[in-house]
C-alpha cells in the first residue's frame, strides 16, 4: 500500500490533551519502541473517542495516565505528539522509549477491522521513526509485567499473529514521489516577510552555527517533529525557505532531508 493510502485508510484524529495538563509530561521522545496495550474495558462504547476524552478529563490528571493512540475499527485517535513522553506502561524505562498504542475492546467493535488498523499504525509510525522491526514491538507486560495487551495475549499465538501482520503491513508500504513545485506556483513567502534580503542570498551553501547543534525538522516549525540534530559545522545546501524557515539538503544528490531554523545556519565565506 502506497504510504499516503496507509495513512488516510487509519483515519487518524488528532484530539491531544492540553498542554500542561498533569498526565501530559511534555518530555522529549525520542522513540525506539512500540508499547501495545488493549484497553481493558469491554463496556459498550467503550471506543477509540471515548479514550481520547477520558485522556483530557480529571481522572486521568488525577491517575497521570495517558497513552499516544487509541485504535478501534473506525478511528485512530492520537493524544500525545509522538515527540513527547506519555505515561502508558508503568515503567520509567518504557515511558522514556516507546510510544503506546491501546487497542479497543468494546462489543460493537469489528475485532479484525481494528487490529488490521491497528498493524496498519504501528507499521508506519515504525518507518517514520526507523523503529527495527519485529524487535521493536513489545506488549506492556514487557515494561512492568502486567497482563497487557490482555485479548492478544490471552489467545493462543495471538501476539506473534498480531507481530506477523504489523511486518507484513511494513514490508508492504510503499514511498511516494514529492512533486516539483511548478513555474508561477511559488508559495515562498519569504521574500515577501524581508524585503530588503535580496532573493537569493540565503540560497546555497551553509553552516550550521548553532554552537549545540541544530535540529532538523520534517517541516518548517517547531510542531514538526525531529528528525536527527545537526552537529555545529555541518555544511547543509538552503533550498527553499518559509518564513523564519529553511529547506536544507544534508547529503549532496536530489532532494531536500527537512527544515532547519534559518537564524542558526551561516553562508559559507
Ligand atoms: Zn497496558
Amino acid at each position: 500500500m502506497k504510504i499516503d493510502e496507509a495513512y488516510a485508510s487509519l483515519n487518524l484524529i488528532q484530539d491531544f490533551i492540553a498542554p500542561g495538563s498533569s498526565n501530559r509530561p511534555g518530555q522529549k521522545l525520542v522513540p525506539r519502541f512500540i508499547t501495545v496495550h488493549n484497553t481493558d474495558n469491554a463496556s459498550s462504547n467503550a471506543n477509540a473517542a471515548a479514550h481520547a476524552k477520558y485522556q483530557k478529563g480529571a481522572d486521568a490528571r488525577a491517575r497521570k495516565v495517558s497513552w499516544h493512540f487509541t485504535v478501534d475499527d473506525k478511528a485512530a485517535f492520537q493524544s500525545v505528539p509522538t515527540n513527547e513522553v506519555a505515561w502508558h506502561a508503568a515503567s520509567s524505562q518504557g515511558n522514556g522509549s516507546s510510544i503506546g498504542v491501546e487497542i479497543c475492546m468494546h462489543p460493537e467493535m469489528n475485532v479484525s477491522d481494528a487490529y488490521n488498523k491497528a498493524a496498519l499504525l504501528i507499521a508506519l509510525l515504525a518507518k517514520r521513526s526507523n523503529i527495527p522491526l519485529p524487535a521493536g514491538i513489545v506488549q506492556h507486560h514487557h515494561w512492568s509485567g502486567k497482563h497487557c495487551p490482555r485479548v492478544l495475549r490471552d489467545k493462543p499465538g495471538g501476539w506473534e499473529s498480531f507481530v506477523q501482520s504489523v511486518v507484513i503491513a511494513h514490508n508492504g508500504l510503499e514511498e511516494i514521489e514529492a512533486i516539483d513545485l511548478q513555474a508561477g506556483h511559488d508559495h515562498d513567502h519569504g521574500d515577501a516577510a524581508d524585503p530588503v534580503e535580496s532573493p537569493d542570498e540565503w540560497r546555497g551553501d551553509h553552516k550550521v552555527i548553532a554552537r549545540k547543534g541544530l535540529r532538523l525538522r520534517s517541516g518548517p516549525g517547531t510542531d514538526f517533529s525531529t528528525i536527527t540534530i545537526l552537529p555545529f559545522g555541518t555544511s547543509v545546501k538552503v533550498l527553499s525557505r518559509m518564513a523564519d524557515w529553511v529547506q536544507v539538503q544534508i547529503d549532496p544528490g536530489e532532494g531536500a532531508d527537512g527544515f532547519v531554523h534559518s537564524a542558526f545556519v551561516d553562508p559559507l565565506g
